[in-house]
């Protein structure tokens, strides 16, 4: 052995396996004539290197100036041994560890490679539907446990080809230890059902289903993290026909477009849209719809807005070909239930939904809904962090002391699991109300312990006790210490948590619902807060949740709350839509509760005036499915950023109540004027917008700080969020909002891992 010979261990850590990782080490190894071996275990990936150190040297900045595309890494440790006398570089069996920091990397889209040989005629794999290599296919959705091999996968049961074996065991090769590999000999296939169970004979599933489609049929694919619903979007007797198989009346489908040219006849796309479209995530983009894009009315009805995504699977591209229209794409479920994964499932409950089923023989073993984003200010803001994202954690700037599991909400729930510097939020779970989801939620935190070796030391919850996430908290975690954390806290921090920034700063938590300390219902909250508390300083004026929570289904409920105060019993009289759907017979148990507050419980939330104001102008009186009252005010507004309606900041001490009564009488004599809708929407937004900035310059008073942060469900609305970021920065203030983790209740999780740690941290723990 030359006495030059040094020998280095390299072990990383990250996103590192399922991206091609060890055939980049490989390659990088072998062309700097290094000798030596790569291996993944549990916690990452392990490089032993003999040569120069000149080239050792190379070989490291390689690893860190140009690792493969998908990978991530977060840690390298590096340490000099004694030479070994190794004789070639190789690539050994994957080794168990105890601990783990590895991390399974998210479902990744059809690769360009890929894409381009399925669709080059005689090539090996050309029309493969399950065709994939280190750079892209199916992780997360298939992994049963680590590390990351086929045999801990679904693809298991698929013994591999001679010719998809040689190329997995082939350094040089792009399916060099590809875990999904497969071809048509040997890998998963299509297979195409009437709805009725019987199968159809074709040598072309895929094909055969494009035409019926074409011909207004409808169709249940199963995709990657669960089944698609699916049928021509530009023909509108089989759009209705499915949503009223679907039992989804109102609520917005997916679309699914063959690629970025046509999407963009579909809708008006920014750059960061379309850098977000065609992401290896390939999330649902939320843009604005063109008038002419050809897509039936019936997909998005009352919207100007439309969820479009590109395909992200080899079937969906077949298909797309196939079919070369948009598709509706939208979740296999029933409202607000699970997304469907599992074939017999899909048999049972979804089959007489539709005309065909496509399922494929290779089971998904994690269900995950596709992610749901938009772009603000050029960055993406993620509404439904899910396919695509999940489990790809979070990396904060600090170390929790214990690791932390936080049950989030019950709406849209998605759980966290904080261990050291890194937060692991679950894929979109769902409504907790339905045991089904509640199931979901089991399976996805037995998934998530067991792909990432974690053992929760404490759990954080929602104050709410009727949240089934706090019920699992308190009642299924066993003997760890239990964290309460307020809604809007949570709300505020999880914005923080995910910037890397620490408090104090301002937060304003605009949202539909949070169990409130003093027992009432919050959502129009101005606060200081950091990581360990929070003060509320204002809030919206209490006003009677008229009726309880059948108010956040029938926004007329609010606009008489609303509405009362300034008229009193001549309420009865006015001349307005969310007055006049009244039945006599109604009006005395009405009155009763608001002159008494029977029924009622006090809100604060900003969510129900935007439910309120949406009724009082006509606009939706009952909701079919959450915030669509809101949504539909958003849709109608003109944007308008030089009137705004009066309002009153009111209180000696604090919590100072912001009452928008002024704003409810202007807007309700403009409506009796007959002023347009769209005008009297587009003040109403910047009153709100006028009013957050507001309460923040009070609060800046009082606390000498000047960040902002928004968060809460109320920041979907986009006029909103644009309208208080300006009015914001104009007076001066730093403002952070969301990009990765959902303002909604999907991201409060995070934001309860991160309180918890630090209360425990001061509690002693
Ligand atoms: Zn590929
Ligand atoms: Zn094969
Ligand atoms: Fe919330």
């Amino acid at each position: 052995m030359s006495p030059d010979v040094r020998r280095a261990r390299f072990r990383v850590e990250g996103i590192v396996q399922g991206v091609g990782f060890r055939p980049f080490v490989y390659g990088a190894a072998r062309r700097l004539g290094l000798k030596g071996y790569v291996l993944n275990d549990s916690r990452g990936v392990e490089i032993v290197l003999e040569g120069s150190e000149d080239e050792i040297l190379n070989f490291e900045k390689t690893l860190t100036g140009s690792p493969p595309p998908r990978a991530r890494i977060l840690k390298i440790q590096k340490s000099w041994e004694e030479p070994e006398g190794e004789k070639e570089f190789s690539i050994r069996e994957s080794r168990s560890l105890d601990t783990t920091q590895a991390l399974i990397s998210p479902d990744i889209a059809t690769c360009p490679d890929c894409l381009r040989e399925m669709l080059t005629p005689g090539d090996y794999r050309e029309g493969y539907p399950f065709i994939n290599c280190t750079n892209c296919g199916p992780r997360f959705t298939i992994t049963l446990r680590i590390p990351y091999d086929r045999k801990n996968t679904t693809m298991a049961p698929f013994e591999m080809c001679p010719v998809c074996k040689a190329q997995y065991y082939d350094p040089e090769d792009r399916r060099f230890h590809a875990q999904p590999n497969a071809c048509r000999r040997c890998g998963p296939l299509p297979s195409l059902y009437k709805s009725d169970g019987t199968k159809i004979e074709t040598g072309d599933p895929i094909g055969f289903l494009g035409k019926e489609l074409l011909a207004g049929k409808s169709a249940l694919i199963k995709g990657l993290g669960g089944f698609h619903l699916a049928c021509d979007s530009t023909d509108t007797d089989a759009v209705i026909r499915l949503r009223s198989r679907k039992r989804r009346e109102e609520k917005p489908f997916a679309i699914m477009a063959p690629d970025l040219e046509r999407a963009e006849s579909l809708c008006d796309l920014t750059d960061a849209d379309r850098d977000l479209l065609t992401s290896f995530i390939r999330p649902v983009v939320i843009a604005p719809m063109k008038k002419d894009s050809g897509v039936s009315k019936e997909v998005a009805p009352g919207q100007n807005t439309l969820g479009i995504m590109l395909p992200y699977t080899p079937l969906h591209h077949l298909l797309m070909k196939k079919v070369n229209r948009p598709l509706v794409m939208t979740s296999g479920n029933f409202s607000d239930e699970p997304i469907i994964y599992r074939d017999d499932e899909a048999r049972e409950q979804l089959a007489p939904a539709v005309d065909y089923l496509l399922l494929h023989n290779r089971e998904i073993y994690a269900r995950c809904d596709d992610s749901v984003a938009r772009t603000f200010s050029d960055r993406p803001y993620v509404i439904r962090r899910s396919r695509g994202y999940a489990p790809d954690p979070l990396v904060l700037p600090w170390k929790s002391q214990k690791t932390v599991l936080a049950c989030g909400g019950e709406l849209k729930n998605a759980f966290c699991i904080l261990k050291d510097d890194r937060a692991y939020i679950s894929q979109h779970i769902g409504d907790l109300k339905n045991p089904e989801t509640m199931d979901a939620f089991r399976h996805s935190l037995n998934h998530f312990k067991e792909i990432f070796r974690l053992s929760p030391e404490a759990v954080a919850y929602d104050l709410h006790p009727d949240y089934r996430s706090t019920r699992f908290a308190l009642e299924e975690t066993g003997d760890i210490p239990k964290i309460g954390v307020q809604h809007h806290h949570a709300h505020i921090v999880s914005v923080l948590a995910e910037r890397g920034e620490e408090g104090p700063v301002i937060g304003v938590s605009a949202d539909g619902t949070g169990y409130g300390e003093d027992g009432a219902i919050w959502g129009g909250e101005w606060m200081t807060a950091d990581f360990k508390s929070y003060k509320r300083l204002l809030h919206l004026k209490y006003t009677p949740l008229l009726g309880g929570d059948r108010a956040a289904w029938e926004p007329w409920r609010m606009a008489l709350a609303y509405l009362y105060p300034l008229s009193g019993e001549l309420l009865v009289d006015l001349p307005l839509g969310c007055v006049s759907k009244i039945t006599s017979d109604n009006w005395p148990v009405l009155l009763k509760m608001l002159k008494t507050g029977v029924s009622s419980p006090p809100t604060s939330s900003m969510g129900r005036l935007f439910d309120a104001v949406s009724a009082l102008l006509g606009i939706r009186l009952e909701s079919h499915y959450e915030a669509q009252a809101a949504m539909e005010l958003e849709q109608a507004a003109e944007k308008i950023t030089d009137r705004s309606y009066p309002f009153k900041i009111t209180g000696d001490a604090f919590p100072l109540q912001v009452d928008p009564t002024p704003a409810i009488e202007a807007m309700l004599w403009e409506i009796l004027k007959k002023k347009p809708v769209s005008e009297i929407s587009g003040v109403f937004h910047n009153t709100v917008a006028l009013m957050i900035k507001e309460g923040c310059a009070r609060v800046r008073e009082e606390s000498g700080l000047d960040r902002v942060v928004l968060s809460g469900g109320v920041f979907q609305n986009m006029l909103l969020l644009g309208l208080a970021v300006r009015h914001l920065e104009d007076e001066g203030f730093k403002v952070l909002v969301h990009s990765q983790v959902p303002t909604n209740d999907g991201g409060i999780s995070l934001g309860q891992a991160v309180i918890g740690a630090e209360k425990l941290k001061h509690a002693g723990f």
